[in-house]
């Protein structure tokens, strides 16, 4: 049986609390890869400020020295609300049967699953790995314990909307993000145009 982790978020944009959380769970579930996959659109919240297109681009260049590390652009490619039980179908077939799928979450995004489209049918299909991040209580719901390893991280700080909020008043998002994201970002004027 391989492990595969998958890190799902906006990704907008990614940084370093997502990378390190990613490494971790590889590390300590002796996962084969992690994969990361942006979201077209997220089911639960705003759209994203970037372009699908440039936040795969920002992972893409955010992993590149890290060969455990892949980017899929299944829900960008699916597109309309994006929906984990949909990508955990799609990569099982992928990855086939001997894969054994961890679905890596923040403490704020394992507190949501309960709202998630056919929850119910999740750990047939994968398990869940939750870290802790700092500031979000975590509140997941006792039935899914069964379906749950918990790993403690350093925490950091970092959001993508602190960062993006930053940008938007020309402040320093150095050693949030690595330096080729901030380069994709400054090259691309992303994030830049206040509301
Ligand atoms: P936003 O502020 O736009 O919501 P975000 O920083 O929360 O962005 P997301 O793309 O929403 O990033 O998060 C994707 C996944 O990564 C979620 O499971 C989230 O809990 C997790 N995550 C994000 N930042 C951290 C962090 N600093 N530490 C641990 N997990 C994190
Ligand atoms: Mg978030």
């Amino acid at each position: 049986m391989i492990g595969i982790g998958i890190l799902g978020g906006a990704f907008d944009p990614i940084h370093y609390g997502h990378l390190l959380a990613a490494e971790r769970a590889r590390e300590e579930f002796g996962l084969k890869k992690v994969i990361f996959v942006p979201t077209a659109s997220p089911p639960h919240k705003e759209e994203p400020e970037a372009a699908p297109q440039d936040r795969y681009r920002l992972v893409e260049s955010a992993i590149k020295d890290n060969p455990y590390f892949l980017v899929s652009d299944c829900e960008i490619k699916r597109g309309g609300k994006s929906y984990s039980k949909d990508t955990l179908e799609e990569l099982k077939l992928e990855w086939g049967e001997s894969a054994q799928i961890f679905l890596i979450l923040g403490a704020d995004a394992a507190s949501d699953i309960a709202a998630w489209k056919k929850i119910e049918e999740i750990p047939e299909l994968g398990r869940f790995i939750v870290v802790n991040r700092p500031d979000f209580a975590l509140t997941i719901d006792r039935i899914y314990l069964p379906y749950t390893r918990f790993l403690k991280i350093p925490g950091l700080d970092i959001s993508s909307t602190e960062i993006r909020n930053r940008i938007k008043q020309g402040q320093s998002i150095k050693y949030l993000v690595p330096p080729e994201v901030e380069e994709y970002i400054t090259a691309h004027k992303l994030y830049s145009t206040r509301a």
